[in-house]
């Protein structure tokens, strides 16, 4: 079987990749690796694709062009000593000096791919292009979108369909996937609201910023409750809080940051529409002297797959993974890879495969402590199990490419 042969390549590549991480929109080496690799595999191999990215074409006949993709950034995040290929790496995040860590298992990502391009080119009973992404900076959501002029640029007729997969805290050897939205858009929004600033002791001479401020908090606690129906998703959090130097000291204004998640265009709109309303109305409760100011931070994309690419999928996971082929529930976490199909407007399907002990996984999914039992994505201890996590995810990206390509 092919993937025996390949099976210790794969290995090793995970093990090098995940002792080497590097930063979003620095993944030199990391790219350069990926397009030696591609290149071995016989790819037309396109590097520094909008920054770090690079991209693997292989023509073999007509048929369709498939895109498939892996993301290549690590995090700021010194990683726990539990594995011998552990990283040790350094960087400069914001001023500082910080570990760097594959600590959303991007390695396994990289690594699996390579592996299945092995094997597809390896197979002679398909015809098509197939077309590898190594995408940079899918952390700060950018790298997708970096790369889509050239893209165009590279492949003028466009693609069928694009191919993506993430490690998620999941048993070992399964693979989920749904048809409809599966990740979350994400928006940023930073608010700042004006006061008048003034002597603490002194509040009736003053508009205090703080206080507007917190109401508004407060109040924001009400637009899912009260502006989402009970069918639909949505979370709102305020996650920066930043006003006031002094304790006799009213400032003049007042900033925070919100996000939010949601999984319909619908109900990302009516968000947004409540919250600058409470926003605004807040501070004309509170005479503040001007409106606030509200800011468009980093969006997030929504992930929604295709219901036919996903019922074609979806049926070579049955073959390939009968029972181990679950039904992926939607995920309040954002991602990328759709803003690479955009480029086209083509469809795609994204799916997720389990990276941790399927005995620890199973004891607690029954005590209901999967969340503290199982590392979550980003977490310093985040580390696949090697086996049988890299064969899933290699056997899945196999799977799923031959759903497409003609036979
Ligand atoms: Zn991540
Ligand atoms: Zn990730």
């Amino acid at each position: 079987m092919t993937l025996e042969s390949h099976r210790p390549f794969i290995e090793d590549l995970y093990r090098e990749l995940h002792a080497h991480p590097e930063l979003s929109h620095r993944e030199h080496r990391t790219a350069g690796r990926m397009a030696e690799l591609l290149r071995e595999a016989g790819f037309e191999v396109h590097e520094h694709v909008g920054g770090t990215g690079v991209v693997g074409v292989l023509r073999r006949g007509t048929g369709p062009t498939v895109l498939v993709r892996a993301d290549m950034d690590g995090l700021p995040v010194v990683e726990a000593e539990q594995v011998p290929y552990r990283s040790t790496q350094t960087d400069e995040w914001e001023g500082q000096t910080v570990g760097v860590m594959h600590a959303c298992g991007h390695d396994t990502h990289m690594a699996t791919l390579q592996g299945a391009l092995r094997i597809l080119v390896e197979q002679d009973d398909w015809s098509g292009t197939l077309v590898a992404v190594l995408q940079p900076a899918e952390e700060t959501i950018d790298g997708a979108k970096g790369m889509q002029d050239d893209l165009r640029r590279i492949l003028p007729d466009g693609i069928d369909v694009a191919l993506g997969q993430h490690v998620m805290p999941g048993a070992a050897g399964t693979v989920s996937l749904a048809a409809g939205p599966v990740m979350a858009a994400s928006d940023h929004l930073i608010v700042t609201v004006h006061g008048r600033g003034g002597h603490g002791s002194q509040p009736e001479a003053t508009v205090d910023p703080i206080v507007l401020a917190a109401s508004i908090v407060v109040r924001l606690q009400t637009v899912v409750s009260r502006t989402v129906a009970p069918f639909e998703q949505a979370v709102v959090t305020v996650g920066t809080f930043h006003a006031g130097t002094k304790q006799n000291i009213i400032p003049e204004s007042a900033r925070f940051e919100i996000n939010i998640r949601t999984f319909d265009e619908g109900v990302r709109a009516r968000v947004i529409a409540a919250i600058e309303r409470i926003v605004q109305g807040e501070c004309e409760a509170s005479g503040a002297p001007r409106p606030a100011t509200i800011e468009r931070g980093s969006t997030a994309p929504l992930t929604d797959n295709d219901p036919q690419a996903t019922a074609l999928v979806a049926a070579a996971f049955d073959e390939a993974f009968g029972a181990q082929h679950l039904e992926l529930r939607p995920l309040l976490g954002s991602e990328d890879f759709s803003d690479l199909p955009a480029t086209w407007g083509a469809p795609y399907v994204y799916w997720m495969y389990g990276g941790f002990d399927p005995q620890l996984v199973a004891e607690a999914t029954e005590r209901g402590t999967l969340a503290a039992s199982v590392p979550s994505n980003h977490s310093p201890t985040f580390i696949p199990v090697m086996q049988p996590t890299l064969d899933t995810a290699t056997t899945a990206m196999v799977a799923a490419a031959r759903a497409f390509l003609a036979r």
